[in-house]
Parts: structure tokens; sequence; C-alpha cells
């Protein structure tokens, strides 16, 4: 099904291509066809043999007839070069179309990719929840080069069909008795040679199994000699060791005997048939004896032509079959109903003018039940600053990934100036946005550019200006190559405060209407927290900002905090407001000041979170490069180097991360 529907779309989007490269197999074959028919009368003349064809069959006459005209003496020549020419012309006409089938191939594997990474880019974040990288970039790579190949496989078996029906044609036009009775006999001998070809694979099956009996038994016999010998069992376990091995030999001599006679066999039988089709030949072309030879020879001569054919279309239908797997993989992989696509509005956004509403809105994970956030209902307005606190797992991050609609909610809505957030354009309003968060993300790529990611058009003193403003430009200037200085895989030798200055500089490059902080300074030394701190104030100040504190004491300055728990908003006041309540704020802030041990502990798992999130990417960066070089889709050894450059620095970077954790934190080793 997948596959119809993979060559249908390929023919539509490909017509001229597919049809030349069919019409070219075609010339090939008849080429090939009247050069195989002309060979035989050429010899016979040259050989001073005088080829009457009163009676040979009408194809002959026909594809002979044309040098009547020609004098006798220049008969022979003309013959000659024309089968010269119908070869040449044959074989340009092979070649054209493999090299036209191998371009098809290779501008298919090309637009499956295309497709692909066009989906990955636009599908929602809720679909990587359930993938894992490495999957995605095996489909991306090896699955869609082998759907891609299934094309050329197809053309291929158009072709070889083709060509096997113009000989069959030529051969029924010569006889369609001796057809009939040579179509029945090699089918004899095709399964003659089949039977002898299964049997050799039982064996070849049946061996192995006993191979790994035997090593199984010898392996278990002898982690349990102690055993053996204390019960003194040692004859018994020979005994049944011997009748394994007796039986190994002999199962070997028996398959030695099939292989060693596939060969005469199918010899014997070929023969056989072939002579069977010369007497039956005779027979059939009795009545026209002068002709016989030359007919009968061109015929064989046909036939034998045809007969690899047939055996490479059924090595191609096998190889079809073999990559059917791939092709169900990727058209499941290229389906748009069944992955999550957010619905676009039209509106443009341009500016905030009073602020964000979350009205009465409930949010549960797509294929989950349970609500994550419920009846929330806060307001933010332009200019200022809303703080979420709340113990791990309420429902913090989730409520900061809905504004930029990495989800939508279940019930209820968020609006822009009294704007349902879904009414505008997708691209405009998270342009509009910019978040850090914990999870820093730096590009293989300069300073530079990961600066300039939201803003690829800013200039040097741009970027230079936001680099101080985020305490970045300092560790900056003291880099090799300062601003180009390229972080690659070494971003991770870069201190998790540094990352995170440079995020900051990144969001205040972008300088977004609307900032989503996803504060992370827990995982930070006290300096660097400090620095970052600093920063942080720096770009939240006069701007909307949702901010996620994980540290109280990172709040106080917040125009409004609201308390979370279990998704529902319980609280919310200023910093002073709270604390006078004397509720749950006032006790989470009370804890947290009192470094109780369960703080402590909290703290030790928001990095541990942190280590299995550095040391999953770099997992994922390794596989990434090791299925590109397992799956053989590197062309030059010079990038095979690299990938294999890149997995090795991955590993190292991987031995840093954990060092580093291991060094700033006590974080106990298993
Ligand atoms: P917080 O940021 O306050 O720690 P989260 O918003 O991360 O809390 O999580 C709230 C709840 O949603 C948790 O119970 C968490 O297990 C669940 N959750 C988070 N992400 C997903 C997801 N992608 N799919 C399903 N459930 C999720």
């Amino acid at each position: 099904m997948s596959y119809t529907k993979l060559v249908l779309k390929f023919a539509r989007r490909y017509p001229v291509w597919i049809l030349s490269t069919i019409v070219l197999g075609f010339s090939g074959a008849l080429f090939n066809g009247v050069s195989t028919t002309l060979i035989v009368p050429i010899l016979l003349n040259f050989l001073g043999q005088k080829v009457d064809l009163k009676g040979a069959p009408p194809l002959i006459h026909a594809i002979m007839s044309p040098f009547d005209g020609i004098p006798e003496q220049y008969r022979l020549s003309a013959m000659a070069v024309t089968v010269l020419l119908t070869i040449v012309l044959k074989n340009v006409a092979t070649y054209a179309s493999t090299l036209v089938s191998s371009a098809l191939g290779r501008t298919l594997t090309s637009d499956l990719r295309e497709e692909g990474l066009r989906l990955l880019l636009e599908v929602d974040l809720d679909f990587y929840s359930k993938m894992k990288v490495g999957d995605l970039i095996n489909r991306l790579g090896g699955e869609v080069s082998r759907t891609a190949g299934t094309i050329g496989v197809t053309i291929r078996i158009v072709i070889i069909a083709i060509t096997v029906l113009v000989f069959a044609a030529v051969l029924v036009a010569i006889s369609w008795q001796l057809t009939i009775a040579s179509t029945f006999l090699l089918t004899l001998v095709a399964l003659v040679n089949q039977y002898s070809i299964n049997r050799s694979k039982l064996f070849g099956k049946m061996l192995s199994d006993m191979s790994k009996a035997y090593s199984i038994r010898v392996l278990e016999t002898l982690s349990g000699i102690r055993l053996v010998k204390a019960t003194a069992n040692e004859e018994r376990e020979y005994q049944s060791l011997h009748k394994l091995i007796r039986d190994r030999e002999q199962a070997d001599f028996q398959s030695q005997m099939n292989s060693a006679a596939i060969g005469p066999i199918s010899e014997v039988t070929g023969i056989i048939a072939l002579m069977a089709i010369v007497i039956m030949g005779r027979v059939f072309f009795s009545q026209e004896l002068e002709s016989i030879s030359a007919v009968l020879l061109t015929y064989l001569l046909v036939l034998f032509r045809l007969l690899p054919f047939i055996a490479q279309l059924n090595g191609a239908r096998s190889q079809l079959a073999n990559t059917s797997a791939s092709v169900e993989i990727v058209d499941d992989f290229l389906r748009r109903d069944n992955k999550p696509f957010m619905g676009k509005g039209s509106e443009h956004y341009t500016q905030l003018r009073e602020g964000i509403h979350f009205k009465d809105l409930s949010f549960g994970y797509p294929n989950h039940a349970n609500l994550v956030l419920k009846d929330i209902d806060l307001y933010l307005p332009r200019g200022t600053t809303l703080a979420l606190v709340g113990g791990s797992g309420a429902g913090k991050s989730t409520l900061a990934d809905l504004l930029p609609r990495f989800y939508d909610p279940k019930s209820g809505s968020i609006a822009i100036d009294g704007i349902d957030l879904r009414e505008f354009d997708l691209k405009s309003i998270r342009r509009a946005m910019g978040i850090v968060s914990q999870d820093t993300f730096l590009f293989n790529d300069t300073v530079r550019n990961n600066i300039a990611y939201a803003r690829p058009d800013a200039t040097e003193e741009e970027i230079i200006t936001a680099a101080k403003r985020a305490n970045a430009y300092e560790f900056i200037e003291k880099l090799p190559l300062g601003l180009d200085t390229l972080i690659g895989d070494r971003g991770v030798l870069l201190s998790g405060g540094q990352r995170q200055r440079l995020a900051i500089s990144r969001a205040l490059l972008q300088d977004p209407d609307i900032l989503i902080l996803d504060e992370a300074t827990s995982a930070l030394d006290t300096v660097s927290e400090r620095l970052v701190q600093k920063a942080i104030d720096d770009l939240s100040r006069d701007r909307t900002t949702l901010v996620i504190a994980h540290r109280l004491s990172t709040v106080q300055n917040a125009h409004q905090i609201a308390v979370l728990e279990q998704g529902r908003v319980v609280e919310t006041g200023t910093h002073e407001e709270l604390l006078d309540k004397g509720g749950y704020y006032a006790r989470l802030y009370s804890m947290q000041f009192a470094e109780r041990p369960d703080v402590v502990f909290n703290r030790n798992q928001e990095l541990r979170n942190r280590l299995s999130y550095e040391v999953r990417s770099r997992l994922n960066t390794m596989i990434g490069s090791l299925r590109l070089l397992t799956d053989d889709l590197v062309d030059t050894p010079e990038e095979q180097d690299e990938l294999l450059e890149e997995s090795y620095s991955s590993a190292i970077s991987l031995l840093n991360t954990i060092e580093l954790f291991e060094n700033s934190s006590n974080l106990p080793t298993k």
C-alpha cells in the first residue's frame, strides 16, 4: 500500500524522467533483440554457409528483408555493421537509462529527506517527548535512502520485464510450440535447482543450530564442573557431548553431499533440457530443413540471452521485498495526519499594549487523562514581572510553555490585549517572545552566531553591548578568538554560568516584548549565580516577564508572585503580602532560608536532573554520529573521520561534564 503510494507520488512529480527511463529501457531491449536475432545468420554467412530462409518464421524474414536489396558482395558487411550499430545503440540506451534512474534515486532521497526535515521542524514539541533523536536521525538517513532505492529497483524491474517480454515475443514469433516446451523444461530445471538450494539452506541452519547447542552444552558442563565431579557424572556428560559431536559430523557430511551435488545436477539437467529443446526444434521445423540450423541457433541464442534477465528479475523482486519494511517506516514518518501540528492564526502580532491574561485555563498533556493545570486565572500587566513558585511538578514549566504555544490549553485561554493567542500568526508571536531556560542550548558555532541566533542581522556593536549587559563580555574576551571562538562540543568547557550568560546575551539582543525566564541559578556557584542574577535583573527590568523561580530569594522584587500547588494557583500577591499571609509561600520561604536537609536534598535533585540532561544530550550527539557511520551515510573518509572525532569528543565531554558535576556538588556517586 505505502509502496504503491510512494511510486505514484513520485511518478506524478517526475513523469518525464520516469517515462524517459522506461522509453530508453524499451529501446535498449529492442536493439538487444534485433542484434541477437541477426548474429546467427551473419555467422553462418561468414563461415560460408548458404542461409536459405525460405521456410523461416516471419519475424526473421522481417529482420532480414531490408538486406535483400543490398548487392550480395556488400550484404555481409552491411549486416555486420547493423549488428555492431544495434549493440552500440543498445548499450548507449542502457547506459542512459541507468544514469537517469540513479539520478532519480538520488533526487528522491533528497526530496524525502527535505520533506522529513521540514516535518520535523514544523511538528509540535509534543512529538519529541515520545521520539528518540537517534531514531529520527536513522529514519532521515538509512531508512529514507533504502526507501528511495526501491524506486530505482522498481524502474529496473520495469526495464527487465520489458526486455524479457521483447525476448519472449521473439521466441514466440520464431516458434510458439518450442517456446511452450522450453518454458516447461526450464521451469523443471529451475525447480530441481531450487530444491537443492533450499536443502542446502536447511542444512546450513541445522548445522549452525547444532554448533550452538554443542557450545552451550560444553560451556554448561565446564561451568558446572564441580557438580559433575562431585556427582561422578563425567562419563554421562562425555557420552552426551560425544553424541552431539558425532551428530554434527554426520549432518556436515550430508550438507557437503548436497552442496557438492548442486553444480553437477544443474549442469546435467541444463544440458538435458538443451538437448531436448534441440530435438524438439528438429521436430517442429522438420518441414523447413534447409533453414533449420539458422533458425534453431537463433532461437537458442535468444533463449540463453533471456535466462540471465529472468534471474535478475527474481533478484530485484527479492530486493524489493527486503526494503518493504523501510518503505512502511518512511511512509509512517512522513504522514502528517498522525502527528501534532499547531493551528496557525492570521493576526500579525506587533506590540503588547495592556497585558497578558490567563483566563480560566486548564491543561493536560496530549494522551494523558489527568489535568496538569486547573482553573488558572492570572493577569500579567505590561512591563511587570509575574513569578511562578511552587514545589517540583506543580505545573510552573507547563504554564510557561503555554505562552509561546508549545501547547494549547484544553479549556480557557491566554489572551494578549484581549485577543486569544490562537488568533495570532504563530511565528510573529514567537518572535516577540524571548525564552531563557535552564536547558541553555548552544549551537556548535561561534560565540557571535550563538548570541545573534534570534537576530542574525545584528551589528558587532549590538552583540558586544548585549554581551556586556549580560556580564558575558569579560569572559568572551578571554576566549582564544573572542566572539569568533567556536564553542563546538567544547561548549561544556564553558561553565554553567557562562553558558547562561550567553543565553541571556542572546535574549538581550533579541530585545523581546515578552520574556519567559526559567531561572536556574541553583546549579551555579555563588560568584556565577550573582553574575547571572545581575544579568537577569537587567534583562527583565521594565519588561513583561513571566519567571519560574526556583529560589525565593530571587523573586522578592517581582510585582506579583503566584504560588502553584498541584496545578492550581493557591496564593497570589507581592513578597511582603504573601509573607504577611503566613500561608504556603511563607512556609516555603522559611524552609528555604533555614536550609533544612530536605531543601538540600531538593537542590541535589535539581543538580541530578541537570546532569542527566547534559549526559543525555551528549549521548544523543554520539548516537547520531555513530548512526550515520554505521548506516554508511558518509560519502568521504574525511567526513567519516570528522564524525569519529565528534563522537570521541562527545565522549570526552561526557567525562568532563560528570567530573564537573562531581566537583561542583557533593553529588553522591554510586
Ligand atoms: P514544574 O515546572 O512545576 O516542576 P512541570 O510543569 O514540569 O512542573 O510538570 C507538571 C506535571 O506535568 C508533572 O506531573 C509532570 O510529570 C507532568 N509533565 C511534564 N511534562 C510532561 C509531558 N511532556 N508529558 C506528560 N506529562 C508531563
